[in-house]
Formats: C-alpha cells, structure tokens, sequence
C-alpha cells in the first residue's frame, strides 16, 4: 500500500524518501542495556510517545501522539540492523525468527481485532474472517484456538480459500452470504462493508480491519437492531506477549514463503499481484 501512495499522500503522512520498509521484524539483539546479547526478539511496530495513558496502559496503538512505526515512517526492518527502543522488543526464546516476524502484525492485528469481541464468540456463534491474506490466514487460527465459534473464511481466490481450511476455518466461501454473529474484515472495500451489514444478526459486530477505504453508514435501523461497528488500529504490546505464547505452544503458525535481500524487490511485486500466500518474509542471511 505505501509503494502506491502518491509522494504527496507520503508527505502528509510524514512520511520521507528514502525509507527502509518492513514493519514486521525479528532477530537478535547485538547490544542493549536490559536484553542481552543474542535474545531473539520480534518489534513491537506501533511505537508510541511512551508517556500517555494509552502507552502506560501497553496501548501503544492507540497513542495520543504516535511516533512513526518502523517501515512506515522510521527506517524498518529490511535490513541487517535496525534500532529500537527496548520495550518495544519482546523475547521470542527458541522460537524461529523467521516465522516469529509476521506475528508482530499479521498475528498481533487480527488477535487484536478478536479480543475485542471474544467475549460474544461463544458457544453455536458464526465468526467471518474476509479476506484470507497474510492477516486473514492467521485470524482463522486465532478463532480456532480462543473460541468455539463457527469459523466461515471468504475469500475470491480459490488458494486463498485452501490455505483457510488447512489453517481450520470449518467452512469456506467466495462471497460474503453466510449470516453470522462476528464479522472481522480484513479487507475493508466498499463492496465487504456494505456485505457485512446485510449479513450481520441482531446484537453481532462488524470489525473493520481492512483498509479497503469503505465505509459503512450506522444509525438505527440498519444494519440489524443492537450491532456494532468498531475499527482497530494494529494491537497492543501485552497481546503481542500472548501473540507469541500462541505461536510457542504451537497453536497458531504462520504460512511464509521466504526470499533473499536480493528477491525483496520482486517479493513485493508478488504481493501487489495478489500472487502471495501466506506472508513473504525476508530473509538477510542466516
Ligand atoms: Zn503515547
């Protein structure tokens, strides 16, 4: 999304060229003063100003004043060195790095989404996962393993569709129809929203993950009696610590594919194709 922001778009967002991307990081710490050296670590992304309620409360996310995440702002990931600031470096132990970096957003987004409305998630529920992509593909899991819901994935692509039921959606489909009581749209379009509305059942949630820049229009008579609409912004840093506590009892896995230095460029032409499952991840040397 960010190779296609306009320049100017890129300005107002603060953000300046030229920028090392990759939002999504994991390796070992060379020299820190609380983590020592050689601790594996994943990045928490959502840098915070540190001082506000929200990031007192781990809520960096939802910071008053957000610094500028790494890839998306401060320089990211897609190099052998990168500097941050400790907290927001979480042990990972003998977990693969490799599988470790997409936990800290396409795990900890969608956990984060699913925390929210876990709580309606119960027993003869229907969850909907839109979009089975790099955060889609590790919602269906997180559902699996937190909640005995129903779990529906959509997606248009047929491998997409696949890669759902390998991760345990119990059923899959091409179009938004199935009614259902949570819906978490990881894409976000127009076209979803205006799907998740029709489909919601009375009292459910529609959870807009996805930045499709859709909209939906909420009042009183639609969509159905006592549902509610939330967005959510990447997750915190004590999910980011459940995040990977689920990857180590091997509860949820990430589906990677991985590339060189050399192939970054190409990796994401893939994925702007739409020719990715899974997360592609990059690897400097091992
Ligand atoms: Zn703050």
């Amino acid at each position: 999304m960010l190779l296609d922001m306009p320049r100017g778009m890129l300005a107002r967002n603060g953000i300046r060229l030229p920028l090392t991307l990759g939002h999504e990081a994991a390796g070992t710490v060379i020299a820190g003063t609380t983590l020592a050296p050689g601790t594996a670590v994943v990045l928490y992304g959502a840098w915070g100003c540190g001082t506000c309620r929200s990031c007192l409360a781990g809520r960096d996310n939802y910071c008053a004043t957000p610094a500028q995440p790494p890839g998306l702002g401060s320089p990211g990931g897609l190099a052998e060195y990168l500097v941050a600031d400790e907290r927001y470096l979480l042990p990972i132990g003998d977990l693969d790095p490799v599988l470790a970096a997409p936990l800290a957003d396409a795990a900890l987004t969608p956990y984060h989404a699913i925390a929210l409305v876990r709580q309606e998630l119960t027993e003869g529920s229907t969850a909907l996962v839109v979009g089975v992509g790099g955060l889609g593909h590790l919602a269906v899991q997180i559902l699996r393993a937190l909640t005995p819901a129903e779990v529906i994935a959509v997606d248009t692509e047929p491998a997409a569709r696949e890669l759902a039921m390998t991760m345990g959606a119990h059923r899959t489909s091409a179009t938004v129809t199935d009614r259902a009581d949570v819906i978490i749209d990881f894409v976000g379009t127009q076209e979803t929203l205006d799907a998740a509305a029709a489909v919601v059942r009375s009292a459910g949630h529609i959870v807009i993950v996805g930045i499709g820049r859709g909209a939906l229009s909420v009042g009183y008579d639609s969509p159905a009696r006592g549902v509610s609409v939330s967005t959510t912004y990447w997750g915190t840093r004590p999910e980011l610590r459940e995040v990977i506590e689920l990857a180590q009892a091997r509860r949820i896995t990430t589906s990677v594919e991985n590339f060189t230095m050399d192939e970054a460029v190409a990796a994401y032409g893939r994925l702007r194709e739409r020719r990715l499952t899974g997360r592609a991840v990059v690897v400097p040397h091992r």
